[in-house]
């Protein structure tokens, strides 16, 4: 039915491309091609049912990637390098004519400070051409504004307030490791803090805001506000929320390791000279920390992400909670990976499937929320990643 190119192949990667093998009646030719082709090959060869063809590519670099898409011609684009490439895949999809999916807002590299205006100020050039950009379909980004546009249609005339909980009670055995990225994770975590009430945008310290919420299955976990890049669309698209915010569990020890880096430098994004070349702390802090890829073999417990949302219904307030819980064993015994790629990759698969099948597709750039979720909720529920509602239940917040 379908041609994918999926650009990177790290821990997110090598889930999408697993679950879109199980749908191989809907991707019936895949490509993944990224910087290291060997990490590629890799993934093709853990697949039996289909071929998977490999390309090395530099996504940084437009021209390289037009030449593989005119060769290949994929329907679609499914962006899992960094964010520091999707400008730069945005433009080549344009000029092959080919769609776009990712699950990272674009993000400068000399400058921690993502937003979507960047990739927004493609619409009218994606519309003109009618093709289909899908931005942050991954779990959050992702899942969490299916959510919100899911339980807006269904439960609420109106929903004023919206936390978006993301708690990860796993346990990698490492001293210290990201679940993603460490580059973008670190640049993301360490930031000022940012949410949305009455109009207007409030800036907090980082990290500096925090409480205890309970988790489905989990129990109390200390939680710590943050921004987050769906806040961004889900206030544009949701006018009368009067409150959104963003919630991220950390442990202790993470947050003394977070701390350290920070004090001793090594979070730096610019370059210093070492030895007459220049490096990047933060770079070279990734080549030393462990592969996110590699945590799944001793990952033990479970991560809960979802959106607490309070709001109208008839005139009586209601509240609602869904939630998806994903345990880092079973995902780690399906696809060799840990439960935080798991649950960016199978959304990341989801959207490109119901891109081909035609369900979600509208000429233009589009947050998720644009969509319609039902069909993606039905998919979340059958490709493993579940979901529980709660109603009118206590949100704590
Ligand atoms: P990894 O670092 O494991 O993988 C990134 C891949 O991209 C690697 O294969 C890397 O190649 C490749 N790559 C980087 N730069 C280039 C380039 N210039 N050209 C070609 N390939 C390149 O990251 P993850 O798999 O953990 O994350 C992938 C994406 O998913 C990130 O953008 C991350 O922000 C996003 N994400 C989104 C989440 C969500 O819920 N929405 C949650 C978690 C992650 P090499 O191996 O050679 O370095």
């Amino acid at each position: 039915m379908g041609k994918v190119l999926i650009i990177g192949a790290g821990g997110v990667s090598n889930v999408t491309v697993k679950k879109m093998a199980l749908n191989a009646g809907v991707f019936t030719e895949i490509m993944v091609a990224t910087r290291t082709r060997s990490k590629a090959d890799k993934i093709a060869a853990g697949i039996s049912n289909m071929k998977i063809r490999t390309a090395q590519v530099d996504a940084d670099n437009t021209g390289e990637l037009v030449a593989l898409m005119k060769d290949f011609k994929p329907d679609i684009v499914v962006n899992l390098a960094l964010p520091y490439q999707d400008l730069s895949i945005m433009d080549a999809c344009l000029a092959c004519g080919t769609s776009y999916l990712d699950t990272a807002n674009y993000e400068p590299l000399d400058e921690a400070k993502y937003q979507y205006a960047w990739q927004w100020a493609y619409k009218d050039r994606f519309e003109e051409a009618g093709l289909t950009a899908i931005l942050g379909c991954g779990f959050d980004p992702g899942v969490t504004g299916v959510y919100t546009a899911y339980a807006a249609r269904r439960y609420f005339d109106e929903i004023q307030y919206l936390d978006i909980v993301d708690c990860n009670a796993g346990d990698h055995h490492k001293a210290f490791a990201t679940n993603f990225n460490p580059e973008i994770n670190i640049r993301e975590i360490t930031q000022r803090g940012k949410y949305y009430e009455d109009g207007e945008w409030k800036e907090t310290d980082p990290l500096s805001v925090h409480r205890a919420l309970n988790y489905p299955g989990i129990g109390p976990r200390e939680s710590y506000l943050m921004y987050h890049e769906e806040l961004e669309s889900l206030v544009k698209n949701y006018p009368t929320l009067r409150r959104a915010r963003f919630w991220m569990t950390f442990g202790q020890e993470y947050l003394t390791h977070l701390r350290v880096i920070q004090n001793i430098g090594m979070d730096r994004i610019d370059p210093v000279m070492y030895n007459g070349a220049e490096i990047v702390p933060i770079q070279f802090l990734k080549a030393v920390l462990p592969d996110p890829g590699s945590l799944g073999e001793n990952y033990t417990g479970q991560t809960s992400i979802g959106c607490r949302i309070r709001g109208l219904k008839d005139g009586e307030e209601t509240t609602c909670y869904i939630y998806n819980n994903c345990s880092h064993e079973a995902a780690y015994k399906e696809t060799g990976a840990q439960a935080v790629s798991y649950t960016t990759g199978v959304p990341a698969m989801i959207g490109a499937k119901l891109f081909l099948q035609n369900i979600w597709k509208k000429p233009g750039v589009w947050n998720v929320e644009d969509f319609d979720p039902d069909p993606f909720m039905k998919e979340l529920d059958e490709q493993g990643l579940p979901r529980h509602e709660q109603l009118n239940a206590d949100l704590e917040l």
